[in-house]
């Protein structure tokens, strides 16, 4: 096991049995940001182990989410489960593959459950950045798009904030995620949106990379425009 790792047991919230979960090590060291927020770590990437999975039973949930099931979702979830036989097993050490199975395998019981759109959208998100840092564009397209359809319900849907996600950082989030999928017509009002809200201003670091992100989406655009007027 790396020296960022480490070992917990843990009781599974469905069958009870005990399971070793993985743990990353709480002092990484960053190396930079992706505007969209994914952030890049040294040595190790701890977007691998953020889902628990209990090989007993195959239930799989976001660590923060895992024991948080309501006794409905419990029951679904068990006849489901019980009916299958799912046989998994991602103890220990992951590679990129594992972890993109247990997002799947985390987003395939969220939908069961009817799960929150902005949980719906964290997941996909997620499992984006593991496609990009694989380099699979296509599929880091269509999970992008998935996680702007559910965090633009959430905007307009869910108490905010969502934890420490504030409005003015979904609001930029919504943009950016249209912006990265191409859909920049739907991007550009929700960058207005922050840059013509003084309020937005106390949120300083957002508020430049609405900036930033605003900027090259108009330098794109007059780009676009010269190439057009050239190619007439
Ligand atoms: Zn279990």
């Amino acid at each position: 096991m790396s020296d960022y790792l480490y070992e917990v047991d843990k009781e599974c919230a469905l069958c009870s049995q005990s399971f070793r979960v993985t743990k990353v090590k709480s002092r990484l060291i960053k190396i930079k940001q992706d505007s969209d927020f994914c952030t890049y770590y040294k040595d190790v990437n701890p977007y691998y182990y953020s889902i628990w999975v209990c090989p007993h039973c195959g239930y799989a949930a976001v660590d923060t989410q895992f024991d948080s099931l309501v006794p409905a979702a419990k029951e679904k979830l068990t006849k489901f489960l019980t009916e299958r036989q799912v046989n998994v097993n991602f103890c220990g050490n992951r590679t990129r593959e594992q972890a993109i199975a247990t997002y799947k395998l985390a987003i395939f019981y969220s939908e069961m459950l009817d799960s929150s759109a902005s949980k719906l959208g964290g997941l996909y998100l997620k499992l984006a950045w593991l496609y990009r840092e694989a380099g699979y564009t296509e599929q880091e397209q269509a999970a992008l798009s998935k996680a702007v359809e559910h965090y633009e319900q959430a905007l307009f849907r869910e108490r905010l904030p969502l934890g420490s996600m504030t409005e003015v950082t979904l609001t930029f989030l919504v943009g950016d995620l249209f912006r990265r999928t191409g859909q920049v017509e739907k991007a550009i009002p929700y960058f207005n949106k922050i840059l013509s809200n003084p309020q937005a201003k106390a949120e300083r670091n957002i508020y430049n990379l609405a900036r930033e992100v605003w900027q090259e989406i108009r330098d794109l655009r007059k780009q676009q425009e010269l190439e057009a007027v050239a190619e007439s």
